[in-house]
């Protein structure tokens, strides 16, 4: 992982380096901004730390022009400085990009420790990437099979085509060939010898208007399957299989197919119910569904199984070819198609074979989707923040005021008597209701303010270095706008209010202190009548 480390002075990126130095870590360093923006195009930095005083470019200059580029914009910045800590001089810095802040004489542990979080957090961004490619191999994958096994029913329907077509052909030729040996025999009658030639005439017009329509077949070839016919499937595990059927001839059929691979065993059940119980209690790797049974076709029982939520993989077999099924039953979930009449052992072992990688390729991505929610700090309705993300930024900040004797606050803001709008206008509505909120909010707040969905209808914003008065202001304006938002259900207007507890970091001892002063004061508002602001006292903590 790279790092880079501005700084004008030698002596500052000696003494950087210094501390920095660890196993993995490559630190690299720029004298000056101009040199800096350069570095930054040609490698791949987790972390930037930047001097604020430099003489030909500082360091807010280098911060907003890495801001302005797709490439550098997303790279944290902390700022080093040795200028006042005066709060507007951070603000500043803030709305330059930073996400944190150092100051000189720079303390050891603390840099170190700034300096792991963010590197961590790049090792989080690289294994998301990660997850993502692995998803989009795997979907490739799937996709590729499933075009191999479309274009195997497409042979499979022009095969038979072209077998009916030669069985059409076969009556015309015959009669053309006795026409012929029967002139041979006649050619001292000319009536008969005109009798001939007609029949002879009908004929060649059948087999050209075969011909015809053989050439207006569509065709293209056909893409050759992956698969050399010598290969001899072989198990890796032990495999257990359901086969569907009405008539246990079958079954013995399939499992005599199988008799050679040691590692399947064969389970069957003669109609739907019986399957459903033994699905549910037993675990099976794949079923072979038959597709006309007693109780109605594999199509119905795809739909049982959808609703049934069973979601072992199903192949249908059926009597004869078609289309229309195959792709019927596959969109309806079935994993693979087999015709009664291609079943052989080795057909059967490769559909296995296929099926069980299919089934592992869709597992993979499910687990990947869940693997990337539970990494997201997004909230998907509102795009604000997540609860767990700002839980962390808030102790993050929290320590930060403390540490740098500034102050910062918490707003709690909770929506009015939302169950009703919810209870008259429907769910949805109620979404949509939620995500006008959060743009709003996020209009609202400052660069280096902090806006997140803490709850179902409840918002919050952490707010480093605030004054009392502007952030009363701000947020009495939030009210007001929610309270005039006007919203639409089925052409009928109806408008929601909020309640907003505010809360500062001087009256807590702990993070968790600052939030319950701002549930407090959100109660407060509540219990006052709503649609209001109330900021937690100290003095008043009973709550009356
Ligand atoms: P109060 O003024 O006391 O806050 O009343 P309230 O009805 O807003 O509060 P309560 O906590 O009783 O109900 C919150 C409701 O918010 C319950 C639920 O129907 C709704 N809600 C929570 N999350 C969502 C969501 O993601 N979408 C929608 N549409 N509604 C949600
Ligand atoms: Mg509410
Ligand atoms: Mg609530």
């Amino acid at each position: 992982m790279n790092i880079l480390i501005v700084d004008d002075k030698p002596a500052n990126l000696l003494a950087l380096r210094k501390i920095l130095t660890k196993p993995g870590l490559n630190i690299i360093e720029a004298s000056s901004g101009n040199e800096a923006l350069a570095l930054l195009l040609e490698h791949d930095f987790a972390l930037i730390l930047l001097d604020v005083q430099m003489p030909d470019m500082d360091g807010f200059e280098v911060a907003e022009i890495m801001r302005g580029n797709e490439e550098t914009k997303n790279i944290p910045i902390i700022f080093v400085t040795a200028i006042s800590k005066e709060q507007k001089y951070i603000f500043e810095g803030y709305d330059k990009g930073a996400v944190d802040y150092l100051f000189k004489p720079l303390d050891p542990d603390i840099l170190q420790s700034k300096v792991n979080v963010f590197l961590e957090l790049h090792g989080q961004k690289d294994a998301l990437k990660k997850t993502n490619t692995d998803l989009k191999k795997a979907n490739e994958r799937i996709l590729e099979q499933q075009e191999a096994l479309i274009e195997e029913e497409r042979l499979k329907v022009l095969l038979q085509m072209a077998g009916a077509k030669a069985q059409e052909l076969n009556q015309p030729l015959s009669s053309l060939l006795e026409d012929i040996e029967l002139m041979g025999r006649v050619d001292d009658n000319p009536e008969k010898t005109v009798e001939c030639i007609k029949r002879m005439k009908v004929s060649g017009k059948k087999v050209s208007d075969i011909a015809k329509k053989i050439n207006t077949m569509h065709y293209s070839d056909p893409i050759p399957l992956d698969y050399d016919g010598t290969a001899v499937v072989s198990f890796d595990r032990e495999i257990s299989i359901l086969v569907v059927d009405d008539s246990e001839d079958v079954f013995e059929g399939f499992k005599a197919f199988l008799k050679d691979q040691d590692l399947i065993t064969f389970s069957w059940a003669g109609n739907f119910n019986d399957s459903f119980a033994m699905l549910e209690q037993e675990r099976f790797d794949l079923v072979f569904l038959d597709h006309i049974l007693n109780e109605g076709t594999s199509i119905d029982y795809l739909r049982a199984v959808e609703t049934e939520g069973i979601e072992t993989p199903i192949i249908v077999v059926t009597g004869h070819g078609d289309e229309m099924l195959a792709s019927k039953v596959i969109q309806m979930g079935a994993y693979d198609y087999l015709p009664k009449s291609r079943i052989n052992s080795e057909s059967l072992a490769r559909v296995i074979n296929n099926t069980l990688e299919r089934y592992r390729l869709r597992n993979d991505v499910k687990r990947a989707q869940s693997k990337m929610a539970e990494m997201s700090t997004v909230d998907e309705l509102t795009k604000l923040h997540n609860r767990r993300y700002f839980i962390d930024a808030l102790e993050g900040e929290f320590e930060r005021a403390n540490r740098y004797d500034t102050e910062m606050a918490l707003v709690i803001l909770d929506l009015d008597n939302f169950k009703k709008i919810n209870d008259t206008y429907g769910h949805p509505t109620g979404d949509k209701v939620l995500s006008c909120i959060g743009r709003i909010l996020k209009q609202l707040v400052r660069r280096s303010d902090l806006a997140c969905r803490y709850g179902g209808e409840e918002f919050a914003v952490v707010l480093p270095n605030v004054s009392k008065e502007s952030i009363y202001t701000a947020y009495e304006r939030f009210r007001e706008t929610v309270s005039k938002q006007s919203f639409e259900h089925e052409s009928k207007q109806f408008h929601v209010t909020v309640s907003i507890g505010i809360a500062f970091s001087n009256d807590a001892e702990s993070s968790d202190d600052l939030l319950s002063h701002a549930d407090q004061a959100l109660y407060q508002a509540k219990e006052s009548g709503r649609n209001r602001i109330v900021d937690y006292k100290a003095d008043n903590k009973s709550g009356d």
